[in-house]
C-alpha cells in the first residue's frame, strides 16, 4: 500500500494485534514479516478451494524440504497449526492428500476460457460448477479489501480541473452532457464565450441558448458525472450518458456507436431531469443513477470489453472536445 497512511495504519495494527510476529522489518512501503503459526482463518469469506490451497501448500512444502525422518513430526506439527487455525480434521486430512497434479494439469489444459468472480457463497461457487461444466474456469476473488473500507488520504481535487464527462443544465430542464480530455473549466470558459458571442455554430451549448425560449444555461450548476478514463471509455461514457438523459440538448448522440443491445440496462437507469427551486439536477426515485460519481451499472458497461468491441469510433479527430 503506497498510501502515506500505511505507516501508521501499520504500526496501529501490529500494535492491536494480539499475536505479534516473530519478525517485522520495513523499508518505506515494502515489508518483511515472519509471523509463527498463523495462517488463513477458516472462517473468512475465501472460497474453500483457497483454503484447501492454504492446507497443501504448507504440506507440499513440508514433504519437500524436511529430510524424511523429520517429515512425520513435521506433518502432525501441521495438523495442531491449522486446528489452531480454525480447520477442522475432516478439512485437513482432505486438502493434505498427495494431489495427482497430472490430472489437475490435464483438466486445466482444457479449459477454454477463465472467469473472475467474486466469491458469494451459495451464489457464485454454485456459477463457477456450472461453467466448469463447459471447460471455463473461475477464479474467485473475495469481496472486499481492506483498502476498499478506507477513504482515500488523498485531498480532493477541484472537479473544474479534471478531464471527463460533465453535463450542464439550462433553465427550460433539459442538460447538455459533454466530454473534455482536458480539464472542465477551460471546456466551460469555452462554452461561456462561445454564448457570449452569439458563435451557434461553434457549440450546441451557445445553439441551444440563443434558440427560442427562455433558455439561461446554469454553467456554475455543472457537474463532473465521471472523471476522465482515456479516450475509448470516456467517450463511451459520454453517450451512455447522453442515452441516459433522456431530456439533453445534444445535437448528436455521442462520437461512438452504442450497441442496441445495452438499451434495456439503459432503460433502467434513465435518469428525468427536474428543475428545482435552486436549478439542480435532480434524480427520479428509483433512479439507479445517484450521485455524480455514476452508475455501477454504467461503469461496468464503460469498462467491459464486449461494450467496447461493439463499438465504432466515428472518423471525428481524437482532440475534439464535446
Ligand atoms: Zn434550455
Amino acid at each position: 500500500m503506497g498510501s502515506p497512511l500505511s505507516l501508521s495504519l501499520s504500526w496501529k495494527a501490529i500494535d492491536t494485534f494480539e499475536l505479534k510476529p516473530t519478525l517485522w522489518l520495513r523499508y518505506v512501503d515494502d515489508t518483511f514479516v515472519i509471523w509463527t503459526d498463523r495462517y488463513l482463518h477458516a472462517l473468512p469469506n475465501h472460497h474453500p478451494s483457497q483454503k484447501r490451497g492454504v492446507i497443501s501448500a504448507l504440506t507440499e512444502r513440508a514433504r519437500r524440504i524436511c529430510e524424511p525422518e523429520h517429515l512425520e513430526r513435521e506433518l502432525k506439527y501441521l495438523k495442531v497449526t491449522l486446528r489452531s487455525n480454525g480447520y477442522n480434521a475432516s478439512e485437513i486430512r482432505k486438502a493434505m492428500k498427495p494431489k495427482n497434479i497430472t490430472v489437475r494439469k490435464a483438466k486445466k489444459d482444457q479449459m477454454v476460457a477463465r472467469a473472475y468472480l467474486p466469491f458469494i457463497p451459495r451464489v457464485t461457487d454454485r456459477i463457477g460448477k456450472l461453467l466448469d461444466k463447459h471447460d471455463i474456469e473461475t477464479v474467485f476473488k473475495p469481496t472486499r479489501k481492506i483498502q476498499q473500507s478506507l477513504r482515500s488520504a488523498k485531498d480532493k481535487r477541484d472537479p473544474l480541473s479534471v478531464a471527463g464527462v460533465y453535463r450542464k443544465p439550462c433553465t427550460c430542464g433539459k442538460v447538455y452532457i459533454g466530454t473534455t480530455k482536458r480539464s472542465m473549466g477551460t471546456r466551460l470558459k469555452e462554452h461561456k464565450r462561445n454564448c457570449r458571442l452569439g458563435q451557434a455554430d461553434k457549440s450546441a451549448v451557445a445553439e441551444h441558448a440563443l434558440s427560442e425560449g427562455d433558455h439561461i444555461i446554469l454553467f456554475e450548476n455543472t457537474e463532473l458525472i465521471a472523471p476522465n478514463h482515456g479516450y475509448h471509455s470516456r467517450l463511451v461514457r459520454e453517450v451512455i450518458e447522453i442515452h441516459k438523459h433522456t431530456e439533453n440538448f445534444n445535437s448528436e448522440e455521442g462520437e461512438v456507436y452504442l450497441n442496441r443491445i445495452w438499451n434495456p440496462i439503459l432503460r433502467n437507469s434513465r435518469i428525468t431531469n427536474r428543475m428545482t427551486t435552486g436549478s439542480k439536477i435532480v434524480n427520479v426515485p428509483g433512479s439507479s443513477a445517484g450521485t455524480s460519481t455514476g452508475t455501477n451499472t454504467t461503469d461496468y458497461l464503460t469498462r467491459h470489453k464486449y461494450a467496447l468491441r461493439s463499438l465504432k469510433v466515428s472518423q471525428r479527430t481524437a482532440s475534439h472536445d464535446g
